[in-house]
């Protein structure tokens, strides 16, 4: 029998599992318009005629999608309609119709103006840009008359490629046909990997101009724990692979809580939310607790300060679903790509490195005392079964952690820091006599300690928590954290990753916070191992190369 050559791609690997079928390619984009002849002063008024039914006709579309959905699938195409017909797109498209440009290139041109916009404001607002390419791709095929791109209609399986995701495309993605997704570009927060995350689907992203060698209807065999796609797999392994993967789905899908390893040594598994109503999709699923409240989240479209009232009264959502049990609030980590307008005062050239987090309160502590006060509000008639403990972000020296345990302890709450500053990890002797507890933040962790944007699509290779660097700091903090005797937690992406977990395990740490939805995967993954290969898997990775080698190593020993 002629052996059978397979080659394989690499990208980050979002979600692990494992598909094997039919890549299928989104709908490509359409054709940017190129400079066209003036358009005479009389059709101008006609020309914007039919960019406003264009737009409206897509407008409609997306409601209409929309209202065969229900929650954030539908909240997601909502809000792209709602761009569509933005009063501010529509008039700058008209402007330009008005010097003479046709509608496609009006289309184009009002799309541009606003995503420089957008790019110069930074953060979440950039982030936006993908959705105003979006709505001006569907608009420019409606105006001439083109399917709509996007997501195509298949029969069958199929492994979804595209270059990058849109909400609006993701939101709607039909998981009876597609079993993995693949993307050019986003990165380990992106939208695509979190959706993927939510509907469980292997996910790999940030794969690069590689991405094209794969070929409409060609079978690929896709690794979402290892971030591989293998071309010409062999048919009969990878559908051996794909059962294995389907067994592992199936164990993870019945796991119980609490986590333990194979020999009894316990973990706690808490949930990472951001409101009221993930803290009871958390409560009702296998989580132990809140190991990550972030309570910036529910102040980003505020323009002032909610009174002290008014935010117990929103803290008290997310205590009450966890009535029993601990939960870990973390003051605003405002700044860098969470801007808060009553919070952060000053345009930064450099907001990631800036007034962000805990440094926000420098010059206004009151702000910070409200919020603690507004906490301890909150957690009034807590019993001791339900311990309410209170983190600052992005402290980085041990004056900070001092100041801010100072300011809890005198309303009465437990008071810890979170360790996402590389700082803070190789000075957490000092820090940590201050402290009841802290929480490493992998994600900025792993950020500032690779010097690289942890929403960069390019350097994705780099965000990695798999990386060494990363591990060893999160060692030392283990291992200071024993010799104080102050509980380590881990609260970012990191914790979700079922492999990494064990790793983290493996280092000391006691406590994992995630997105509810991956706990059971974590907790499945955990119980097949005993502490001792915990900690020779953290062995492994501390003297890897790099992350990919870590990860290579760490699955070698897990998983055989
Ligand atoms: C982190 O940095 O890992 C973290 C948990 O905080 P956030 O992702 O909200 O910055
Ligand atoms: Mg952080």
């Amino acid at each position: 029998m002629e052996a059978v050559h397979s080659t394989s791609i690499k990208g980050t690997g979002v979600v692990a599992g494992i598909a094997y079928a039919p890549a299928v390619w989104a709908r490509p984009r359409p054709e940017l318009p190129t400079p066209a002849d003036e358009v005479p002063e009389e059709q101008r008024s006609g020309e914007y005629e039919r960019f406003v039914a264009a737009s409206d006709t897509v407008a409609e579309r997306l409601l209409k999608r929309s209202s065969h959905l229900e929650g954030s699938a539908a909240e997601v195409l909502k809000a792209t309609a709602g761009m569509v017909t933005d009063r501010g797109w529509r008039k700058t498209a008209q402007k330009f119709i008005n010097k003479g440009q046709p509608a496609e290139n009006a289309t184009a041109a009002a799309t541009d103006k606003f995503v420089t916009m957008f790019e110069a404001a930074g953060g979440l607002m950039a982030e936006r840009t993908t959705d105003l390419k979006d709505i001006r791709d569907r608009v420019l095929a409606e105006l001439r008359g083109e399917p709509e791109p996007g997501l195509p209609e298949i029969e069958g399986e199929g492994v979804l490629f595209a270059d990058d995701l849109s909400p609006a495309d993701t939101a709607t993605l039909n998981t009876e046909n597609i079993v993995a997704l693949v993307t050019e570009l986003g990165g380990p927060t992106s939208h695509t990997a979190i959706i993927a995350r939510q509907l469980s689907l292997p996910c790999i992203v940030a794969v690069g101009s590689s991405i094209s060698s794969v070929e409409q209807d060609e079978m690929v065999l896709i690794d979402g724990a290892m971030g591989t796609i293998t071309l010409n797999a062999d048919p009969v392994l990878s559908q051996e692979k794909v059962r294995e993967s389907r067994e592992t789905a199936a164990l993870v899908a019945q796991w119980r809580g609490p986590a333990k390893t194979k020999d009894e040594y316990r973990v706690q598994l808490l949930a990472n939310v951001a409101d009221g109503s993930a803290a009871r999709l958390a409560a009702e699923g296998q989580a132990e607790g809140i190991g990550l409240y972030r309570t910036e989240l529910s102040f980003l479209s505020a323009s002032e300060e909610p009174s002290v009232d008014e935010q117990a009264k929103i803290y008290r959502k997310v205590f009450e679903a966890f009535p029993a049990s601990k939960v870990v609030i973390r003051t605003l980590d405002a700044g860098s790509d969470k801007p808060i307008a009553y919070a952060n005062m000053i345009a930064e050239e450099n907001p990631a490195l800036g007034v962000r987090g805990l440094r926000i309160a420098n010059n206004n502590e009151p702000l910070l005392t409200r919020q603690l006060d507004a906490i301890a509000q909150a957690a009034e008639g807590r019993g001791d079964e339900a311990p309410t403990w209170v983190m600052a972000p992005m402290v980085a020296t041990a004056r900070e952690a001092k100041w801010f345990a100072g300011l809890c302890r005198e309303r009465g709450l437990v008071a810890g820091a979170m360790i996402e500053v590389p700082a803070a990890a190789l000075m957490a002797d000092k820090l940590m006599p201050y402290l009841d507890f802290v929480s490493i933040g992998t994600n900025d962790l792993t950020q500032y300690t690779m010097a690289a944007d942890r929403l960069s699509p390019q350097l994705a290779y780099l965000t990695d928590p798999w990386q060494p660097a990363v591990l060893r700091l999160i060692r030392h903090t283990c291992i200071v954290g024993n010799d104080t005797q102050t509980p380590v937690g881990v609260c970012g992406e990191a914790a979700a990753d079922p492999m990494l977990a064990c790793v983290l395990t493996g280092l000391g740490v006691n406590s994992l916070s995630a997105a509810s939805t991956a706990l059971p995967g974590v907790g499945a993954q955990l119980a097949k191992v005993d502490l001792e290969t915990c900690k020779k898997a953290a062995d492994l990775a501390l003297e890897s190369v790099g992350a990919a080698a870590a990860r290579e190593a760490v699955r070698e020993l897990l998983l055989g």
